[in-house]
């Protein structure tokens, strides 16, 4: 029940404040169906009545007038009514759409701003999922939720209209009515709760269905699709999902089937005792032929609206426990402390005090014990095995995760107090996944920034992408990838790096972070990208991640990690000459190539 009110509350308000002409829509809907449905009850039992006295007394022009009155009255008011019902549909239409483009939008937004480590969570993924089907189609967003609104309030004015009729003349046709009604309302509910139950089944199979359709079309994934031979796997996950999905309506399709049954039974029932009892008062003359008429549009009217009351109900509170997972995603809780400290301007200095980290939901200490020391424009080398914890470890200096233990300290503060925005302004990362978007190529190195001509030149001039840019058939503004235009174009990988490399150059943040973007390139072009890189970045703090240990040479230190820790630390020539450390075997085994290779 709070779900309901909660979400209906919120639906309310959200379309208050962003489209009150949708309310303008709804009351002119609402008397346009008023008018059309009362008129259908009084004017066919005046007509008829007039039409009965012709007959018996045909010279009488009063009752001709008369008739012709209520015929052309009931012809027009359902031309008018219909005319402006229509034109209020089509607007309501329109902002059925307005209003999905603004969840979409507003769910992408909170997935984004969301704390990063949802985004590797399964449940709020799950979530996430639960949340987009819920405020599309399956409630019809607000559009859905007013329309089941307005649907109880036509329908309550409605009944209130035949209850009276009812009661004052045939008084026997409530029970009848009341109930057909129950039986309907019993088998609806239970209806209801199966359908609920089988989308919240059907949440996660519909996420690995979008996910490997996503895949399957994505040409992005087609050269792994190929080269494993993935197809046939990919083809099964999605048709094992999908059954699951299609055994799932099946179910449903026939348990609702039988609920309906019973609930044909039960109007067939009504109808038969209705016509016996209005047409016993017809035939003992306690009523007019228009009476009759009147009276058994009213039973089936009463009925229709209570029916259309109550499913309304039922399907209001259907709707809003859909919707409510949206709001649920909106609430899903940001543990991150978020400070309101400001960076100063400059260079900054890093400190790792004693920190441990082990990832949410798990138990095993990713990292442990990491103390270390970066100074303001020190370039710092992170080599080590895979999974040793390199990206975990710039994850928590980019504050994606916070610390389990321990501190961070940037200008000697602990950075869970500075301003989240301001202090992500710090970095220009590069990571080894890197996204490119399938924008255009200015559009993936300005990255939201204000652009500015210059500024990308040397981005692009920097990162020795300017003439690869230059020979594109739009230059910069070159579509990436096909998936929005089919002049888009297929960057090679050390295009896309350097791209990814331009972004960072861009931001011209006073951190830059580099882990192991490089890995698409030959040992060779990574060696002279670093050596670059090394050049570009002088004046600003560095950390470089990567398996090829050359380009720890232009650092002026390094971390190397092993054992979920820091073994050793120091400059390329201190470490190199460690008898049986890490960092010397690692670079001997590396050092033949390189010696080849690299003068
Ligand atoms: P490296 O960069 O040195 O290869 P990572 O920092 O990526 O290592 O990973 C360190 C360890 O953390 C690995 O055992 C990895 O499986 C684990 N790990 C990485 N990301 C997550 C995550 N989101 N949730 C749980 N464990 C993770």
């Amino acid at each position: 029940m709070n779900e309901i009110r909660k979400t209906l509350g919120y639906m309310l308000n959200t379309a208050f404040r962003q489209k009150p002409g949708l309310f303008i829509i709804y009351f002119l809907m609402l008397v346009t169906t008023l008018v059309t449905k009362l008129q259908a009850i009084f004017l066919p039992k005046l007509l008829i009545d007039q039409v009965v006295a012709i007959i018996k007394n045909s010279s009488s022009k009063e009752n001709i007038r008369l008739a012709i009155l209520y015929a052309v009255t009931i012809i027009l008011l359902t031309f008018f009514m219909s005319l402006i019902h229509g034109i209020c549909v089509h607007f309501k239409n329109l902002y059925k759409e307005w209003f999905n483009e603004y969840f979409e939008i507003k769910l992408a937004d909170h997935a984004m701003r969301m704390d990063f480590e949802h985004t590797e969570n399964p449940d709020a993924l799950n979530q996430m999922s639960k949340a987009k089907e819920g405020i599309s189609w399956y409630s019809g967003g607000v559009v859905g939720i007013l329309d089941a609104f307005y649907n109880i309030l036509t329908n309550t004015t409605v009944l209130f209209g035949v209850a009276a009729i009812i009661i004052i003349s045939c008084p026997l046709l409530l029970p009848i009515v009341l109930l057909s009604l129950a039986v309907m309302l019993f088998m609806n509910s239970k209806t209801n709760r199966l359908k609920v139950d089988v989308f919240k089944k059907l949440a996660k199979s519909n996420r690995v269905c979008s996910y490997v359709f996503y895949q399957l079309s994505d040409i992005a994934y087609g050269k792994e699709i190929r080269l494993y031979d993935s197809a046939d796997m990919m083809e099964n996950k999605s048709r094992e999902f999908s059954n699951r999905r299609i055994n799932d309506w099946k179910n449903l399709g026939k348990k609702q089937r039988r609920n309906s049954w019973c609930v044909d039974l039960a109007n067939t029932v009504r109808d038969s005792c209705s016509y016996l009892y209005i047409g016993a008062l017809a035939l003992k003359k306690k009523i007019t032929i228009g009476d009759f008429s009147m009276y058994i549009s009213s039973a089936s009217t009463l009925y229709w609206s209570l029916a259309s009351i109550t499913s309304g109900l039922q399907d209001i509170s259907k709707r809003c426990s859909y919707a409510y997972q949206f709001l649920k995603f909106l609430e899903y809780p940001n543990v991150m402390r978020n400070g309101n400290e400001p960076i100063r301007e400059g260079n900054h200095e890093i400190e790792f005090r004693h920190v441990c980290f082990h990832y949410p939901g798990t138990e095993k200490y990713v990292l442990r014990d990491i103390n270390l020391h970066i100074n303001p424009e020190e370039h710092l080398s992170v080599v080590g095995e895979n999974g040793a914890g390199k990206t975990t470890f710039i994850k928590l200096l980019c504050r994606l995760y916070d610390v389990t233990e321990g501190q961070i300290l940037v200008d000697g503060k602990d950075i869970r107090e500075y301003s989240e925005e301001e202090y992500r302004s710090l970095f220009a990362v590069i990571f080894q996944d890197f996204k490119l978007f399938a924008f255009s190529l200015k559009d993936n190195i300005v990255a939201g920034e204000t652009i500015d001509s210059d500024r990308l030149e040397r981005a692009l001039k920097l990162s020795a992408l300017y003439e690869d840019a230059m020979h594109l058939e739009n230059g910069a503004d070159t579509i990436l990838y096909k998936s929005f235009d089919e002049h888009g174009t297929e960057l090679s990988g050390g295009q896309k790096q350097k791209t990814a490399i331009s972004r960072a150059l861009y931001k011209d943040a006073p951190i830059i972070i580099l882990d192991e973007p490089t890995a698409a390139l030959d040992p060779v072009a990574e060696y002279e990208i670093y050596r670059q890189f090394y050049q570009l970045v002088k004046g600003k703090t560095a950390i470089y991640i990567s398996h090829r240990l050359s380009s720890c040479k232009f650092c002026d230190k390094i971390a190397v990690f092993a054992e979920n820790t820091i073994k050793e630390y120091g400059t390329h020539d201190e470490l190199v000459k460690k008898k049986n450390g890490i960092y010397a075997k690692m670079f001997a085994a590396q050092a033949q190539y390189y010696m080849e290779n690299v003068s």
